[in-house]
């Protein structure tokens, strides 16, 4: 039996540790916190349970959460989303179209918007993206001259899809490579039936077969010997272990590793990667104030949600509904004081136009500015060739996982692909 440790219990160092464990590994997990989950983190209060944010997954039976579920025997059912909408720039409440059909049938596109989209849409289906990997959204809308309802659509895809409001910033070859993968497999947007905590559950469950989580145990520094990682240094005290793995944003890498190790270009390469970054607001809804199943936009400001009791069982006491709604910006933004404020007022002025008699409902609500929502936001200049593989270089039996590493997709997707490529890199099986 070989042996493990890994730093760090995100969602994505779970399922990785309970992956490894499942196929016989001894996994030692070390979570500086004192709980599980990291920035997917779940919070129970007063019957309801709540994501850190909303926590949807794309591709849902065929993600790379299912794929491992399935592999340790406990699967997950997955809901496809309802129909979604958009409070438009007009103020005007359309269908947000998440398939072809709904190109047809919604307000947001004239007739001859209709047309062209549906050319687009069917282009992306059949094409290959990678001449347009180093090219902007917007570029490559000013190219196709896409204006109007059209380039809304594809704002709002940026900023929900890939979690970046920024069209001059995304990869417009990401980005297609995505909603190609979505057209292709009919799944999209999915949430676990039963929420995620029985997903958590498992892996905790596989990890402890034969295992341990250890908490409240912040790891000091990986121990390197002869170019080799050997163990992780935890309150003075040494671990050792065959293989190390590393579940932080690679931002935070150099907290745990010397940087004297490394070539300069891959410290810089870790240390200035840019995230993903926003606002949320979660609430705790006191009685049913409305059937939505599906995703809710607003074009201004960008901002998306759903209610994920809508979708998910079991997830509040009768009657009870849960709201979470995102308003994705810039690194920039969310530490200046100021605008963190300016943004969380705009998105409570999203959610009351959606819900205007939300405020006297509200059982409880959480409100949070985040500088880290995924590891890596997928732009031109960090697309997944060019962001951090999953073994560490010139350390033996060092990797990483999470969702800053060169793994496919978008936003968290990156981190859940992760998991496949660095079971990969370290066992040589796919899933
Ligand atoms: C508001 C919000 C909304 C989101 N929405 C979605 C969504 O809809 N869909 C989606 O797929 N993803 C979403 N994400 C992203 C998703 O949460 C992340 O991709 C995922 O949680 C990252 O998990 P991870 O395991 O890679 O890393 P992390 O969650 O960052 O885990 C790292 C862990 O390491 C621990 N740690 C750090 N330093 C040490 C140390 N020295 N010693 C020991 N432990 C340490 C941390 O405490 C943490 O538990 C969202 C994120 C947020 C915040």
């Amino acid at each position: 039996m070989s042996s493990t440790i890994m730093v760090g219990s995100g969602v994505n160092g779970l399922l990785l540790g309970a992956l490894l464990s499942h196929e016989g590994d001894k996994v030692t997990v070390f979570e500086k916190n004192k709980a599980v989950g990291g920035r997917a983190i779940l919070k129970e209060k007063d019957g309801y349970v709540i994501d850190n944010g909303l926590h949807v997954t794309r591709f849902g039976p065929l993600s790379a959460v299912a794929k491992v579920m399935d592999r340790m025997n406990r699967h997950v059912e997955y809901k496809k989303v309802g129909e979604s909408f958009l409070i438009d720039h007009d103020g005007k409440t359309v269908l947000f179209p998440t398939r072809l059909g709904g190109m047809f049938k919604t307000g947001l596109f004239s007739f001859r918007e209709k047309i062209k989209i549906v050319g687009l849409i069917s282009k992306i289906k059949r094409g290959k993206f990678n001449h347009l990997m180093h090219l902007s959204l917007g570029d490559w809308m000013a190219q196709h001259n896409v204006t109007g309802g059209i380039r809304r659509y594809f704002e709002l895809v940026s900023a929900s899809l890939m979690v970046c409001p920024f069209v001059e910033k995304t990869s417009a070859g990401e980005m297609f490579r995505t909603l190609h993968k979505i057209l292709n497999c009919n799944h999209s947007v999915e949430y676990p039936q039963q929420g995620w905590l029985p997903i958590f559950n498992g892996c905790i469950d596989e990890i402890k077969t034969n295992g341990d989580i250890k908490l409240n145990s912040k790891v000091d520094r990986v121990i390197v010997k002869d170019k080799k990682a050997i163990g992780v240094m935890v309150n003075g005290e040494s671990f050792y272990a065959d293989r190390v793995i590393i579940n932080l944003p690679v931002q935070e890498l150099f907290s745990v590793l010397s940087e004297e190790m490394f070539e300069a270009d891959y410290v810089s390469l870790c240390k200035n990667l840019i995230p993903t970054s926003g606002v949320f607001i979660d609430i705790a809804i006191k009685k049913r104030i409305s059937d939505i199943d599906g995703m809710i936009y607003t074009y201004a400001p960008k901002a998306l949600g759903m209610i994920t009791s809508n979708i998910a069982e079991g997830l509040t006491p009768e009657n009870g509904q849960l709201l979470t709604m995102w308003y994705p910006t810039s690194l920039e933004d969310v530490i200046d004081p100021g605008m963190r404020e300016k943004k969380l007022e705009e998105l409570w002025g999203a959610i009351r136009r959606f819900f205007p008699d939300i405020d006297e409902n509200i059982h409880w609500k959480r409100e949070k500015a985040l500088k880290i929502v995924d590891g890596a936001q997928i732009n031109i200049h960090q697309t997944e060739d060019l962001r951090p593989a999953a073994k560490v270089p010139g350390i033996e039996q060092l990797f990483l996982v999470g969702d800053s590493i060169a793994a496919p997709g978008a936003g968290g997707d990156v981190g859940n692909e992760s998991v496949l490529v660095t079971f990969e890199a370290i066992t040589g099986k796919t899933l």
